[in-house]
Formats: structure tokens, sequence, C-alpha cells
């Protein structure tokens, strides 16, 4: 009877996490040292990069760098780090880091959706990825529904190959479409229409969140990605100020995406949420806008030649937080090794109870420290 009993045990915990959702975010390029030491004073202080000294920019000056990354972001240090796990802080012996050659999004992405990096992937421009993503894997060939990716850059059609892969990828400047809109959602088409982007092919977050949201309260799938992007276009335009508005912000979208989810029976008690960034920047004044590896200076990033020679260095070095009934309650981690960006998708399919080797042998293996 015992044998039986630890039988049906194992079996429902077992069930448990395979009925699990996940929902993977995705921040682009912000540093880890906003995260984890808060606004660097010398860019704060800077007349050009911190063009208007905003209510929260000198509130959090006044701080000690412990306080201000919990004003800087609320919902990821009182919340997430506490109950959840977060790594990435160099300070403190936690290391992660990108295992592609360049240092930049579009590879970046590639290795967090395809858990493999690809040497012929050495730009942003919009080429079709030969790679598959466990995106692409759990819906063709698990039969997941409803799998959607929400994005404000317009690559994100090309990453993650909806050609081949027939993914739900609403990204750029795309209305939601090809579903019975929500009121809101139809809402959101007509204002996104009349509002202007600062960038050509990156729009504001606010789009991308609340499509993602609406569509999650519409067919709530058990997998969904969600990519906010106002944080690296804000430090490529080197504002300071913009950048830590924009962190400010991207921290109120996640916890409003948390309370959605809390809120929901499907969801309730039963979702991990994983959320990493696509590459770290430079780390000075001169240098925290951009982001390249040595290598990328000869292709794709030669603008930064001349000024960087070296390329950004530390640009490789990334952070990652998660949550969720099956993430273990660690708080800042400890890493005995160097973490790397390649592990994301093995460690979204064990979530999901998925074996990653069958997604694909090459990708990279499951932190699995981390899971329960
Ligand atoms: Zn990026």
């Amino acid at each position: 009877m015992k044998r039986y009993l630890s039988l049906i045990l194992c079996l429902i915990s077992f069930h448990s996490i395979a009925q699990n959702n996940l929902i993977l975010v995705t921040i682009d390029g912000l540093r880890w040292q906003e995260v984890f030491r808060g606004p660097q004073v010398e860019i704060a202080n800077d007349k050009d990069a911190t063009k208007h000294q905003t209510k929260l920019m000198k509130q959090l000056l006044t701080q000690p760098p412990q306080k201000a990354r919990e004003t800087l972001m609320p919902f990821l240090w009182t919340h997430l780090a506490t109950q959840g796990v977060i790594i990435g802080n160099r300070d403190s012996n936690s290391r992660m880091s990108v295992a592609n050659q360049w240092n930049f999004s579009y590879p970046g992405y590639s290795e967090i959706f395809t858990g493999v990096t690809n040497s012929k992937l050495n730009s942003n421009k919009k080429v079709n990825n030969p790679e598959f993503s466990f995106l692409e894997w759990l819906q063709n060939k698990r039969n997941y529904k409803h799998v959607a990716v929400f994005g404000s850059w317009d690559v994100f059609p090309y990453i993650l190959n909806t050609e081949r892969s027939k993914l739900h990828v609403n990204s750029g400047f795309a209305s939601a479409t090809g579903y019975d809109l929500s009121d809101k959602a139809a809402f959101l088409n007509e204002i996104q229409a009349q509002t202007p982007s600062p960038w050509a092919t990156v729009r504001l977050d606010t789009f991308t969140h609340n499509f993602a949201v609406e569509y999650l309260k519409k067919h709530k799938p058990r997998v969904m990605a969600i990519s906010y992007g106002e944080t690296d276009d804000f430090a490529h335009d080197g504002r300071y100020d913009h950048y830590i508005e924009a962190t400010r912000r991207t921290d109120r979208f996640i916890s409003d995406l948390w309370q959605q989810l809390q809120s929901m029976p499907e969801y309730k008690n039963k979702t991990n949420l994983l959320i990493v960034t696509d590459h770290g920047r430079g780390s000075n004044l001169n240098d925290w806008q951009h982001h390249a590896s040595k290598k990328s200076l000869s292709g794709y990033m030669k603008a930064l030649q001349q000024e960087f020679p070296e390329g950004i260095i530390g640009s490789e070095h990334i952070w990652m937080a998660a949550i969720g009934p099956d993430i273990k309650q660690l708080g800042q981690m400890k890493t005995s090794r160097e973490l790397k960006q390649s592990q994301i998708a093995a460690t979204a399919l064990t979530l999901l109870g998925e074996k990653p080797m069958k997604f694909n042998p090459k990708a990279a293996k499951a932190i699995v420290e981390i899971i329960k």
C-alpha cells in the first residue's frame, strides 16, 4: 500500500507541475546595474544624459542603493525577490550572461526562445530565424493552444519565424487582429494608430502590455511571452531620465500583469513567471547607452568601432528573475558558475512539465537550481 501511496503522490505532484502556466517577460537591455544598485549617480547627474531631473530621479538620488532599487522597481524587490528568485547581481557572486557572441537584440532573443546560439544570426535585420523556438515546438508538436507573443519591437515576427511557425505574434505597430476583439482591444487599435512613437521600429510599451493583457483575458493561453522595449530605446537615445522612468513603468506593467493573473482562476497560484533581458549595456557615463561585443565591431556594430575599439565591455552581462508555484523561494541567488541566457528555453519547458531534450537536444540545460 505504501508503495502505491508514494506512486499516487508522485503522480499528483507531476500532475500539478504539468498543469501550470508559463509567462515569459523580457525587458530590452535593462542593465543589471540599475536593477541591483538603483540609478548610477554619475549618469543621473550628467546634464546631457539626464535632461530633466524628474521627481522620481530626485527621490532616487536621495536614497541609498538598497532603497533606491526598491523605489525604482517596487514589484521586483518587494514581491518577486522575496517570494521567488533573482539572479545577476555581479556585486555578490551572482552571474549570468549571454552565450551568443554579439551582445545585441536579435541574437539575444533568438537565444532566449530557441535555447541555442547560431553565429550566422549576427545582425538585427529582418531575416527569418532558421532555429526553432520552444514556443513553436509547444504549439505545433505539443498541441498547445493560443500560444502568443506580444512585443514592442517589429523584428519579433522574424525572430520567431511566423512564416514557418504560424505563431501569433503581435509586435511593432501591428494592430490586434485575427480574433474577436474586446472593446478595449479595439480602442487600443484606434489610439495606437493615432499615437506617434519616438522610434521607427519600436512602439510604446503601453500598447504591447495592454494588447497582451486583453489577449490573456480572452484566450487564456497556457504559455505567453511579452517583450517590453522602451528601456533599450531610451538608453540608445542617451536619455537616462527617460530610461529610468521606463524602468519604473515596466515594473508597474509586470505588477499589473501579475495581479491580473492572480485574479483569474485559470492562472491563480498556477502560473510561473520568468523575467529576463536580451543583453546588458556599458558600465559608465561614456558607454552606458551602447551594447556590442568586440567581435560585432567588424560587422553589424561597426559604427562603434572608432570610439570603442574593445567593444562595449560588460554588455554580455544580464539578469533574470522568477516567481511562481514551481519556483524556489531563494531571493538573491548566488551562482557557482556563469549562468547563460540559452538556458531560459529549457527552464521554461521544464516548468511546463515538458522534456527539453525532446524539444532540442542541443538546447542549453535548464536552470534546475531555481525549480522546486
Ligand atoms: Zn535589445
